[in-house]
């Protein structure tokens, strides 16, 4: 028999996903509280549920793709009853960046309804649409191997991994996206102290891009503000500095001192405060820019 597969939050990354969810030619319903999210989902090949329960109801397995932990919260444990909606048996798989905390919370629920739950944030988001996703999966062998069919819609067999019991996934995610955040605020800095003392974006790029410090931000997203003069829209500061939090509360009960990553969370607020949450994720590029008085900003297309 076909996997029922339920999809709630059809947002930035979520439409994408449950779009390949669709053509690996599973059955989709598919929940958001935004008519339109919801009706291009349907567009796409999924049926329309009316509530998050009705969409938990039917699911064999159940996706949530939300902003965050108030909002998975509310959909599995509160007022959108998803949980307690799912048929016993059942596995909900919470693919949102969240909290370690929190799903150990849900794990408990979970069991208490005879359902199954892990946690399986994602990376790499502008391949969502291709189906290569990196996906961090947290909790039992079992559970993984019962969603990795459906997991593999959307990220490829080697890139599905699973990373450890429940909360490991979100765990990785949040240290993976603290590293990228650290690094973005590194680079920058280093950028606009290097523009001020005299030396053009060009040759001090060319030297980073070369240099021991070497990243797939400074050949991708980097190049999105020296080149073009974007700061990256698809993941707004909102986001960014709810990933920064959960990453601090990750560090603070680790017992290991954070202080970079303090730092950093205080950067991307300052940014949040002077742009907004809708701001994009290289935002501390623009703020480093404001420190120094002048855009950075490549005179060759390439950088060298
Ligand atoms: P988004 O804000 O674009 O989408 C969230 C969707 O959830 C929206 O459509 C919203 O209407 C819906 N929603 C919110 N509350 C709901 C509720 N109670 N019931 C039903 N639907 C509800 O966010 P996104 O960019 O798709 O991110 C989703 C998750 O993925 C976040 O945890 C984010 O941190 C993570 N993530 C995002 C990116 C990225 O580049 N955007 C990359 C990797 C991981």
């Amino acid at each position: 028999m076909t996997t029922r597969v339920g999809f709630i939050g059809l947002g930035h990354m979520g439409a994408p996903m449950c779009a390949r969810i669709v053509g690996a030619g599973f059955s989709v319903t598919a929940f958001d509280l935004a008519p339109a999210a919801l009706a291009v989902a349907v567009l796409e090949g999924a049926q329309a549920a009316g509530s998050a329960a009705e969409c938990a109801q039917a699911a064999d397995v159940l996706i949530t793709m939300l902003p965050g932990p108030p909002q998975v919260e509310d959909v599995l444990l509160g007022s959108g009853g998803a949980l307690a909606a799912m048929r016993k048996g059942s596995l909900a798989v919470d693919m949102s960046t969240s909290s370690p905390a929190l799903g150990r919370r849900i794990v408990d629920a979970a069991a208490s309804h005879g359902v199954a739950f892990i946690d399986a944030p994602v990376a790499d988001a502008l391949k969502a649409r291709e189906g290569d996703l990196h996906i961090f999966a947290g909790g039992r062998a079992a559970d993984v191997a019962v969603a990795r069919p459906v997991l593999e819609a959307m990220g490829k067999p080697d890139r599905v991994v699973h990373v450890g019991p429940h909360g490991a996934g979100y765990t990785v995610k949040l240290l993976v996206n603290l590293q990228w955040f650290v690094h973005a605020a590194a680079a920058a800095e280093a950028l606009a102290v290097g523009t001020r003392a005299g030396i053009d974006a060009d040759t001090l790029y060319t030297a980073f891009a070369a240099g021991p410090a070497r990243s797939s931000f400074l050949e991708n997203e980097a190049l999105e503000v020296l080149r073009d003069g974007e700061y990256g829209e698809r993941f707004p500061l909102g986001l960014v500095t709810k990933d920064l939090g959960l990453a601090l509360d990750l560090a603070h009960d680790s017992g290991v001192p954070a202080e970079l990553s303090a730092v950093t969370q205080g950067l991307y607020h300052q940014a949040l405060d002077k742009y907004g949450s809708a701001a994009g994720e290289m935002a501390v590029v623009r703020l480093y820019e404001d420190f120094a008085g002048t855009p950075l900003r490549l005179l060759h297309a390439n950088g060298r």
